[in-house]
């Protein structure tokens, strides 16, 4: 395991925790570098193996930093983005043009525009009007996919399940929006269609819902008759946050997928699309812990005991959103005869809702000034963070075969109120 005890101290690749959080201070949120090109090497591995036109993607919203870029790219991922802000970040790293992939349900003539000019790879269309919208604005060839809402049941967060007809996200196979966007495209003067791409949300941990999606897509292609270079099958590859969670298997997973599609295209009599995958939260959240350090402790006789940290949901939304577990850890292993005690982790943010996680058992002599860590921070925590109560953004190290380094400062207060008019 990447974060383990060691003479009684959590540690990460040899280094302690307690010093990485004495240097750079805290909250800090904590990557295994190498964790991550493992699972970006693995991704590569197991598509490999199947003998197709592949590439995978990186879907940037998971966490996007110029270090973390650069670390897609020596890895020869494809990055895909989301607004102005993820396509600004992934030029800044010097990541090439070529192979980013813009995303989104209502992307900007600004944004749009913006991304023309510099040339991504392609747009993938989320809606009627951005045809029309792409057209006008290109002055050159433009290649694009269409987002389709499959109609696939998932097992998953409604808050993080996209594939089903009531969604913003998507055009619908049955309600014929996906083959007017097919048509327009064609009438259009600049847009070329390239394939069709698809996302059925997110935590998925079985190959099930991806083989349907396949099975849908295809009779739906088969049906009207058109042809696809590539598929897309988005991300959503589950990880385990608690004991719980069973992580989406790679290797079996992918096996099932892509012998479905051989069969399937081989059925239609079709040559096999490049696939494409995006995967974000499995690549990232397991690489990562964020630290804290305890505050005010409140034991509430026959009531519940708070200890709070010195962060909470302006870095950690995830639980107070929609109740996502987390695994709480002490940074110091607990001496043996301190006695585990229920206890609520709460975040020091003027709100109720700001609780990092219920009934953790944690020892019962924790004290301000100890530190903890809420384990598989890695994803959706970062770049989800925000400045309520004008809380600082916390720093970011990695720590890799080359040693501990920071690849995000901790935001100053500067910072804070750079953009104010004084
Ligand atoms: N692709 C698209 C279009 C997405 O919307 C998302 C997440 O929302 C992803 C990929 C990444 O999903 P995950 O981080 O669960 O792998």
């Amino acid at each position: 395991m990447t974060f383990n005890y060691q003479s009684g101290e959590l540690q990460v690749r040899g280094h302690k925790i307690s010093d990485i959080a004495a240097e750079y201070g805290t909250p800090v949120i904590i990557y295994d570098e190498t964790y991550m090109t493992g699972m970006m090497q693995k991704y590569h591995s197991v598509l490999k193996r199947h003998n197709l036109p592949y590439s995978v993607s990186y879907a940037s919203k998971a966490f996007s930093s110029v270090q973390m870029i650069k670390l897609l790219e020596e890895q020869k991922m494809e990055l895909d983005v989301v607004s102005i802000g993820e396509l600004y970040t992934a030029l800044a790293a010097g990541f090439p043009v070529e192979d980013i992939h813009f995303h989104g349900n209502n992307k900007t003539p600004e944004e749009l525009q913006y991304a023309l000019q510099h040339g991504v790879r392609f747009f993938i269309i989320d809606g009627l009007d951005e045809i029309e919208l792409i057209d006008s604005l290109a002055d050159d060839d433009v290649n694009v996919l269409i987002r389709i809402n499959p109609s696939v049941e998932v097992n998953t967060h409604d808050y993080i399940s996209t594939g089903q007809e009531d969604s913003k996200f998507g055009l619908s196979l049955s309600n014929g929006a996906a083959k007017r966007a097919i048509d327009n495209i064609n009438a259009s003067k600049y847009l070329h269609f390239k394939g069709i791409h698809y996302h059925l949300g997110s935590q998925l941990d079985d190959s099930a819902p991806f083989i349907n999606a396949v099975t849908n897509v295809y009779s739906w292609l088969d049906e009207h008759n058109i042809d696809i270079e590539i598929l897309n099958m988005g991300g959503g590859y589950g990880v385990r946050y608690t004991e719980e969670d069973v992580r989406f298997p790679i290797e079996e997973g992918f096996n099932a997928i892509i012998g479905h599609l051989k069969e399937v295209v081989s059925a239609s009599g079709r040559e096999l699309p490049h696939v494409m995958i995006e995967p974000g939260r499995s690549i990232a959240a397991e690489a990562a812990i964020t630290v804290y350090e305890v505050g005010t402790i409140k034991d509430i006789p026959g009531v519940a005991k708070y200890v709070s940290i010195d962060g909470g949901m302006s870095d950690h939304i995830r639980t107070p959103l929609y109740g996502a577990e987390y695994e709480v850890v002490p940074v110091k292993d607990a001496n043996e005869d301190a006695d585990e005690v229920s206890t609520h982790v709460v975040g020091k943010l003027c709100e109720s809702g700001d609780i990092i996680g219920k009934n953790k058992m944690l020892p019962g002599n924790l004290q301000r000034g100890d530190l903890l860590a809420v384990k598989t921070t890695g994803a959706y925590h970062y770049s989800m963070a925000s400045n309520y109560n004008q809380m600082r953004k916390p720093a970011v190290v990695f720590v890799g075969e080359n040693g501990v380094r920071q690849v995000i400062k901790r935001q100053s207060l500067e910072q804070l109120i750079e953009n104010d008019v004084r």
